[in-house]
């Protein structure tokens, strides 16, 4: 037993993940500690290793009650027995408190306490030993009922899985982090890990708000502010925002105090920018500046083996083959195992017209990186020039293999969406074309005969078993043999060979890959195995070298090619490694759960990591994430319990009891013991096809009777969706209003916002390459005016009245004269058409038309009077006509002019709001629908497909729908329909012909309706993305302006009141106590609801303003926080007087109607 003095307890005590990056165990200082550290899990295992025989001694002998497990003194008892006078330490440490939550384990394993597990977790993490720790975190979250309570595990596990490039679960424990509690003391490291993340995934908008927020946090760091600088302006150049970035990094240089690292890497940046991008000068004199900034480069960090290599490119464009062949070499000294450089080295030696060389650097290549298409295209075009057919065919097939693969990586910088891999097009045209015809070529050939003339180069099958290169393959034995070493591992170095088309001669069919796709994430997962190279690193230095080593040039060291340099055409040219950004991250979650397998079989001798729980039950996490739903239920231990059966006083009491002193943790509207929100799970029942393809819920207006018949709202709050046909036609609208020519003569300089679109056909939606099916839907964002729109609308209409004339056929309205009842009909029309041949033909969407000003739109908008008032824009039965402002095309109308084709990508409306769109004509739209209940399925898909649902502009694939189990409504609308869009469905719409459309939102008085905007404003907030409906506020409103009888709405709304003026208590009780005065500030008539300037979370009523701004931003509490930790030189305005606050919140009560007045 170790004997531990009451310092060390105290020290034991204190660890935890928070402490993960600040202390540095690999500095002899540490010793001490880190003993302490390595002594204590020793205890701990023990622990854990009896209490485990004891329960199967327990199981064995039948014994099931009353066992003590007397063979081992348990820690915590060994803790307090040594203590003492410990406790009252601990408490006052601020560290330590918040949030060592103590679960009572009663799960039966054995008599382990599940904090345990816990702590284990920390202690193994603090080591760097990081499947230990994931093992004891993931045993901790199977056995711990609540463990986002638990915010310093949460924060432990996500740098676990951020360690190990599970970026999908890593940002989801991160987010929950952030939402359950923004006062975390880590919270700059979350914020700092989330933003690298999210740039890796391609989500810019969001990578660059949780970047901007760790640089705003001015608590202590493991890095350093130039740091994330360096990151932001990375995150410029990623997006092809050139001069940004160069003018950021430029500035970064200008720092004193920045790091010789930190400056390699900037001029390793803008040595490669000033080598690929155009805009930023003459080439001449971009060339000499690339090879000035990369050689600075080098000798600020000589040992970068990257800058090396971008070295040997800029010679090799400027055509200096020695130099570029010295830096090549270089680069392989330095970082051996780079794909990239050994395919460029082939690029130089094939130059050179030294095939065999070429071969063998390609080769090289392509045993580093087997998914390497730039070298297997370049293989295939060498031993093509070669005329070796065969093996240049089977190089084109892997070349192909991969392109496939590759997902396309869209994402969205506001809504403007960047295509990554537009280069690749004419490359994977010019190779299908290769592939096409050298199938031919092969077919009519003779069977190759061994007496055949000699081969100017061996096979790819003998080149690939061969020795080819010593010295290449020496240096490569030695990196895969390190690698192995890591790993416990050995396998052979090389494998089999690549894919070679064996089958007959007449039939060339592509042979399936040799390899199994384990082997094949062995080379990928090199980066990962890097983990346990011990991290000699500075304290402060750690999270970017850490990246830099395992990230590569994901991250820190990112570049990227150039989208000229190696896009001629094929045949002529050769190109170099051009690996997308994001091309590795997909799989990474499949390979590393087969790792943990393999690693847990195979290990077997004293070194064996310690499982706590069996790796492959990795994904009981995503199971234990998603068995908790949102839930309005009381937490027994929260105390004092909050309820809205109390009034103001005491909630105001109640507040008094809590720790004023300290920041209100939670400041969600839902109650503080709910977990965090998740997608929901699809609802289980298995559908048929038929019900897959579900009749869409229409009805046909007759007069306007019909129309204002409450039967209508009834059907339509009934459905998912619905289509109301003939409604302009029964209630005499006049669509005129809103055609083209009406809204040019009446505002022709109006502002028109412009989306350019790919032209496919409503069910397709396929990559730039036309190769694949995708989610991921182009949207180029611009603007134009009214009058240059019609104009472009007008002429696209005759430039199809020309094509059709000429062609002499019936045209592309096959769907105009089908009333689809039901979309079976209409799917079976849409077989009927064909894959646009030319796919890549693009469009104009001119949309959000903004019609707010009734100065502008005054007969437009007074003729939208005539609709029923569930419809109307503004009605007292409009929760959104109560917010007491303008949300722009929420409570306002919005246009849309359409061109066939036009797209709206799939989304959910705002806050989960319902939705009126009417279509003016002429022409039809086609609709797609899934009900609110499957938004989780799409949510996954999107997330398989790598597009943030939220941020991302996506286009289902209906195959991935329905193997998903996920209906889909599918509908036309034609002129003068109505479609309702009920709160939560999931929609995309696409224009079948001209035509123009309006909408806006609706919220009907329903407790359906609050509680999913409710849902998906919490949801929103976890996300990071900005609720425009103002929640909070819009609720405090309801409650003044509305009686609700509802028993059900009535207690949603009383609920986040009561949170609400709660938050409001203890910030304000906390804030005195920080010595700062509230001064009243009130409310101007329609004054918009305020945001945080810097996480755009709602503000309600406490504002926070920094003194010496001269623009006044509103921050929230959790924000302010970090710029000013004593709230010094902060202004805390107050929007209304808690007198007003109280007096609305105890009026406010169950209207019960006459009749109904037992209702409960
Ligand atoms: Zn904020």
């Amino acid at each position: 037993m170790v004997q531990s003095s009451s310092d060390d307890l105290y020290t034991i005590l204190e660890l935890d993940s928070r402490y993960y990056g600040f202390l540095d165990l690999t500095d002899p200082k540490n010793n001490g500690i880190k003993d302490l550290i390595q002594q204590t899990i020793t205890v701990l295992q023990d622990e854990v290793a009896s209490s485990h025989s004891i329960s199967i001694i327990k199981q064995r002998d039948g014994q099931q009650a009353n066992v003590k497990s007397d063979g081992s003194i348990k820690y915590e008892e060994h803790i307090k027995e040594n203590s003492g006078t410990l406790e009252s330490n601990i408490k006052d440490s601020k560290l330590s408190v918040s949030n060592e939550i103590t679960t009572k384990g009663n799960l039966g394993i054995g008599e382990v306490d599940i904090n345990t597990y816990c702590k284990l977790g920390h202690l193994h993490l603090l080591l760097s030993e990081y499947y230990e720790a994931l093992s004891a975190y993931q045993k901790y979250m199977r056995l711990c009922e609540k463990y986002w309570n638990n915010h310093s595990f949460i924060y432990g596990l996500g740098i676990v899985y951020f360690e190990f490039r599970c970026f999908k679960w890593s940002i989801k424990l991160f987010q929950e982090l952030l939402y359950l509690n923004p006062y975390f003391i880590c919270a700059n490291e979350a914020h700092l890990r989330l933003g690298l993340m999210l740039k890796v995934n391609g989500d810019f908008r969001s990578a660059l708000k949780h970047l901007q927020l760790a640089l705003a946090d001015a608590s202590r760091s493991t890095f350093s502010d130039l740091q994330v600088k360096f990151q932001i302006a990375h995150l410029y150049e990623v997006q092809n925002k050139h001069k940004a970035a160069k003018e950021s990094y430029e500035f970064i240089l200008n720092d004193k105090n920045i790091s010789l690292d930190l400056k390699a890497d900037i001029y390793r940046q803008l040595g490669w920018m000033y080598h690929c991008v155009e805009c930023l000068g003459e080439k001449k004199e971009r060339e000499s500046n690339a090879l000035r900034f990369l050689q600075k480069s080098i000798e600020a960090d000589p040992k970068c083996g990257q800058s090396l290599y971008l070295l040997g490119r800029c010679y090799a464009g400027v055509n200096k083959v020695h130099d570029a062949f010295l830096a090549y070499r270089n680069s392989v000294e330095k970082s051996e195992g780079n794909a990239d450089t050994w395919c460029s080295i082939g690029v130089l030696y094939q130059q050179q017209n030294q095939p065999t060389d070429a071969l063998q650097a390609y080769i090289c290549a392509v045993q580093l990186d087997k998914e390497h298409r730039s070298a297997w295209t370049n293989l295939g075009i060498l031993y093509e020039s070669c005329g070796q057919l065969r093996d240049a065919y089977a190089c084109y097939l892997n070349a192909v293999k991969q392109i496939s693969n590759q997902k396309i990586n869209i994402a969205r910088e506001g809504s403007k969406p960047i295509l990554f891999t537009s280069s690749t097009n004419g490359l994977t045209k010019g190779i299908l074309q290769r592939v096409k015809f050298l199938e031919t070529q092969l077919n009519q050939a003779p069977l190759p005969s061994i007496t055949s003339k000699r081969r100017q180069l061996c096979s790819i099958e003998e080149a690939w078993n061969l020795p080819i290169s010593l010295e290449i393959n020496s240096r490569q034995q030695q990196n895969v043999q390190m690698q192995h070493r890591q790993y416990g591992k050995n396998s052979s170095v090389q494998g089999p060979p690549p894919p070679y088309p064996h089958g007959s001669q007449n039939n060339p069919t592509p042979a399936k890959r040799a390899k199994d796709d384990t082997e094949m994430s062995e080379i990928n997962l090199s980066e990962q195995r890097e983990i346990n190279t011990p991290q000699l690193t500075q304290q402060n230095q750690r999270v970017f070298n850490v990246q830099k080593e395992k990230f590569g040039p994901q991250l820190t060291t990112s570049y990227r090619q150039p989208l000229n340099d190696s896009m001629s055409s094929l045949g002529t040219s050769v190109t170099h490694g051009d690996q997308s950004l994001n091309a590795c991250n997909q799989n990474i979650l499949t390979e590393l759960v087969e790792d943990h397998n393999e690693s847990s079989a195979h290990n077997d001798d004293s070194k064996t990591p310690i499982n706590y729980e069996s790796l492959t039950q990795i994904n009981d996490y995503s199971q234990n994430m998603q068995k908790t739903k949102i839930e309005y239920d009381q937490d027994p231990d929260a105390s004092p319990t909050f309820n809205i059966q109390m009034e103001s006083k005491q909630l105001w009491s109640a507040v008094q009891l809590l720790p004023v002193h300290e920041p209100p943790i939670s400041y969600t509207v839902l109650l503080r013991s709910a977990p965090p929100p998740a997608p929901p799970d699809c609802p289980p029942q298995k559908l048929s096809r038929e019900q897959l393809l579900p009749p869409t819920p229409s009805v046909h207006l007759e007069n306007k009777k019909n129309a204002f018949s409450p039967q209508l709202q009834e059907f339509c709050l009934k459905h998912p969706i619905a289509v109301v046909r003939g409604l302009a036609g029964a209630l005499k609208l006049d669509l005129g209003l809103f055609s083209t020519k009406t809204l040019v003569e009446a505002n022709p300089d109006h502002s028109v916002e412009v989306r350019t679109q790919v032209n496919q056909s409503p069910d397709e939606n396929w990559d730039i390459s036309q190769a694949k099916r995708v989610w991921a839907c182009i949207s180029h964002r611009s603007h134009t005016t009214i009058a240059k729109y019609a104009q472009y609308q007008a002429s696209s209409f005759q430039d199809s009245l020309k094509d059709e004339g000429d062609k002499g056929s019936a045209g592309s309205q096959v769907m105009s004269d089908s009333d689809s009842k039901d979309s079976v009909s209409n799917s079976n029309i849409n077989l009927k058409r064909k894959k646009p041949k030319n796919g890549s033909k693009m469009l104009r969407f001119g949309t959000n038309v903004d019609l707010s000003d009734e100065r502008k739109w005054k007969p437009q908008l007074s003729e939208l009077q005539k609709l029923p008032a569930f419809a109307r824009v503004i009605s007292a039965a409009n929760m959104l006509s109560h917010v007491g402002h303008v949300i722009l095309g929420m409570n306002t109308v919005q246009l849309y002019m359409k061109v066939p084709g036009s797209r709206t990508p799939g989304h959910q409306e705002n806050n989960n709001f319902c939705s009126i769109n009417i279509n003016i004509g002429p022409g039809d739209c086609e609709w797609f629908a899934v009900p609110d209940s499957y938004w989780g399925g799409i949510h996954n898909l999107c997330e398989k497909n790598n597009i943030s649902y939220l941020h991302g502009s996506w286009w289902p694939v209906l195959e991935d729908l329905y193997k998903e189990n996920i209906p889909v409504y599918r509908f036309i609308q034609k002129p003068g329909d109505l479609v309702w869009v009920n709160a939560g469905c999931v929609h995309w719409v696409q224009s079948v012909g001209w035509c123009n459309n309006i909408a806006w939102n609706v919220g009907p008085l329903t407790a359906r309706q609050y509680s999913l905007a409710i849902e998906r404003y919490e949801w929103n907030k976890l996300q990071s993305f900005k609720s425009i409906v103002p929640m909070v506020h819009l609720s405090w409103n309801l409650a003044r302006n509305i009686k609700v009888s509802d028993v059900k709405l009535f207690e949603l709304i009383k609920m986040c009141l009561c949170q609400s003026l709660k938050n409001v208590f203890h910030i304000q009780e906390y804030v005195k106590s920080k010595g700062v005065e509230i001064r009243f500030n009130g409310r101007g008539k329609n004054e918009a609801s305020h945001y945080c300037g810097q996480c755009e979370v709602e503000v309600f009523n406490v504002l926070f303003i920094r003194e010496q701004e001269k623009r006044h931003v509103v921050h929230c509490l959790p924000c302010v926080l970090k710029l000013s930790p004593s709230l010094q030189g902060i202004v805390c305005l107050e929007e209304y007087r808690l007198s007003e606050l109280e007096h609305v919140y105890d009026s406010f009560t169950l209207y019960r109607t006459q009749g109904l007045g037992q209702s409960h």
